[in-house]
């Protein structure tokens, strides 16, 4: 590896990072915030992947690690108790003439072992007060050459005493005070109260600002696609992002109390007289726009835009915590309904809460007892109108005969885990059915799953699948994974770490819902995707096809055609649009126009009529 660092580049670090850390530190009004705040700005200006505060842990020769700002994907190690070798303890016990450590991963003899990752310098600065060691100020950078001359040295040494200095009073001030200090009240990032704060105010304020002409609502919002804020601009300026949020909610005319729930999740709690659900909307739709605009001047007007739930607090014997989980059941709701921004929770949504309950508890006897049923829908060759394939979708059929749709379910299995069991389900049932087609020696055509976003979060989904085709002995060929766009805007890495192990297997994978809403074109001539499946909306914004939309889907089409992909168009429902859809180049169609999901044995029947 191509690691070894030159002592002779130095870090270049400046007087003048002194100088703003000690006008940070005037501009701060609590030390937490000071610590934060300049730790975030050390960080940046000296491009580190992490800085670290460590204080004297109780165990022997240990630290635990107090503050931690992470600029790279390191893992996480706040709250961890670190132990340093004797030697180095000793060391800092005993004298201070040696005041930092240095950490190269390259080196034999490391003074700390086991707890720097490999490919960076890391930089210890120790800190003595009134000859008492108080504890490290741990910078670590990345796979750079750098090494730090005297000089930086010293101007490090300058910016950890000011550093600890702030941490120093902090302690003080925890010490001493009796009841909460004021990290356990605020939240570092957005300086607004803690969640747990919040609850107690609102709590306190329900019973004496509600009565029959005035109620309190409880506003939950989350920032549209926060990560990619992050992603796009470098965390430092989502953080900023998110002050200026929590600075914008405290300020939202008649607000009681705001908090920063975890993330990018603000609750307000707002006085409102009267209200009625349609001017509650309209409010909450002019504020979100009004903090929108300012928020957008953060990150160089890039189109921000919040997703909002709302309770109206009418009983003044209601608790927060309940308020707070109706609103955010309608935030989530305002997530999933694509174009609104502004739900308020109804009582049709508790019914619908019910339901959902209802569904979560049913879903392990559901699967045992088959009431989950796997319809397949053709897909057809634009060439000649064959049947080329099927995607595989769940029906439920519940015990008084009635249909469920997976619009109803899936959301809720998503946002609770419970679509892993659901889909591990479907693809066996899918397996199971290939199997038997094959030895029937029927045609046999490929059938496609839908992945949901969560089989990204760890790697068993493959293993499933590995086990599956050994199981039931069925060629790679025959299956193929959708994984809808957003999927792969919000989790690129673990997509593209995917779709290589599908390549392997010699399974496609293809991308859904292509056009729904989010705009994947910055991505996609760089995943290897198979096959690109055009959304319905496009289909389904009037009874014929709008000019526009022909210029677009022309175009998509053309490009994906140049980029090798294999083009389908879904939610066809007429000849006409069969017929412009050929003509543009559209490969497969798949939609009502040729046939509805349906059960396995009606495919059975399509296949050998139409292949
Ligand atoms: P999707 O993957 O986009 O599936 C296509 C949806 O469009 C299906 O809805 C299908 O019935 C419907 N559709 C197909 N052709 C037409 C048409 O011509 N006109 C109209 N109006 N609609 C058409 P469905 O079956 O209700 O599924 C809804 C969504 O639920 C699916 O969207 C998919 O995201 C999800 N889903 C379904 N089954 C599964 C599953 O087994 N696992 C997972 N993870 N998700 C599933
Ligand atoms: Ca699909
Ligand atoms: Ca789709």
């Amino acid at each position: 590896m191509e690691t070894k660092f030159d002592r002779n580049e130095s870090l270049n670090c400046s007087w003048v990072l002194v100088d703003a850390a000690k006008e940070i530190i005037k501009g701060s009004t609590l030390p937490s915030e000071a610590i934060h705040t300049l730790m975030k700005y050390v960080a940046d200006s000296l491009k580190l992947a992490a800085l670290r505060i460590h204080q004297p842990a109780s165990r022997r020769l240990s630290t635990q690690i107090t503050h931690e700002i992470l600029m790279s994907k390191l893992p996480r190690r706040l709250n961890q108790v670190i132990a340093f070798p004797e030697s180095v303890m000793k060391n800092i016990d005993t004298s201070v003439e040696r005041e930092y450590l240095i950490y190269d991963s390259e080196s034999e003899e490391n003074p700390v072992s086991g707890q720097v990752d490999e490919g960076y310098v890391t930089i210890f600065l120790k800190d003595i007060d009134e000859g008492e060691f108080q504890g490290f100020l741990e910078m670590v950078f990345e796979g750079t050459k750098r090494y730090p001359s005297e000089r930086d040295v010293s101007v490090l040494m300058a910016l950890k005493e000011l550093i600890f200095e702030q941490v120093l009073q902090y302690e003080k001030k925890r010490r001493a005070g009796t009841g909460a200090s004021e990290d356990e009240v605020l939240d570092y990032l957005s300086g607004l109260h803690r969640y747990e704060t919040f609850v107690k105010t609102i709590d306190d304020a329900i019973p004496e600002l509600v009565d029959e002409n005035h109620g309190i609502v409880i506003l939950c919002t989350d920032i549209n696609h926060f990560k990619l804020v992050n992603e796009n601009f470098g965390y430092r300026k989502g953080d900023e992002l998110l002050l200026v949020a929590g600075q914008l909610a405290s300020e939202v005319p008649g607000i009681i109390d705001a908090c920063r729930f975890y993330s990018d999740n603000f609750i307000m709690a707002i006085r409102s007289e009267n209200p009625n659900e349609e001017k509650i909307r309209e409010r909450v739709e002019s504020v979100n726009q009004h903090n929108a605009i300012t928020l957008q001047k953060v990150v160089s007007d890039s189109q921000i835009r919040f997703n909002s739930g709302v309770y109206v607090v009418r009983d003044p014997k209601m608790d927060a915590a309940s308020a707070i989980s109706y609103a955010n059941t309608a935030r989530k709701q305002a997530k999933v309904f694509k174009g609104m921004h502004c739900v308020v929770f109804t009582d049709k949504m508790i019914e619908e809460l019910r339901r959902s309950e209802e569904l979560n508890n049913e879903l392990p006897s559901a699967i045992k007892n088959h009431n989950l049923v796997v319809y397949y829908q053709p897909k057809i060759s634009c060439d000649n109108e064959r049947v080329i394939g099927a995607e595989a979708l769940i029906r439920w059929r519940r015990e008084d005969g009635s249909f469920v749709y997976p619009d109803e379910f899936i959301p809720e299995f998503e946002s609770n885990g419970n679509i892993i069991q659901l889909d591990y389900y479907v693809y066996d049932e899918v397996f199971q059915y290939l199997r038997r087609q094959l030895d029937s020696g029927a045609y046999v055509v490929p059938i496609s799953i839908n992945v949901s976003r969560r089989h990204l979060e760890n790697e068993n989904i493959l293993f499933y699948i590995d086990h599956l085709l050994n199981k039931y002995d069925v060629p790679p060929e025959f299956i193929e994974f959708e994984l809808t766009e957003s999927i792969y805007i919000e989790n690129i890495e673990p997509a593209m770490s995917f779709i290589t192990r599908c390549n392997h297997r010699g399974i496609k994978v293809s991308m859904d819902d292509f056009g729904s809403g989010y705009s994947s074109l910055n991505l996609i001539s760089s995943i290897p995707i198979d096959v690109l499946k055009i959304d319905g909306v496009f289909m389904h914004r009037g009874k014929t096809l709008a000019d526009n939309d022909k210029i677009v889907l022309n175009n998509v089409i053309r490009m994906a055609k140049e980029l090798n992909m294999v083009v389908l168009c879904e939610g066809v429902e007429t000849r006409e649009q069969v017929d412009f859809l050929k003509d543009a180049g559209c490969d497969v169609i798949q939609g009502f126009y040729f046939g509805k999901p349906m059960p396995e044995k009606d495919f059975s029947g399509f296949v050998k009529e139409y292949s």
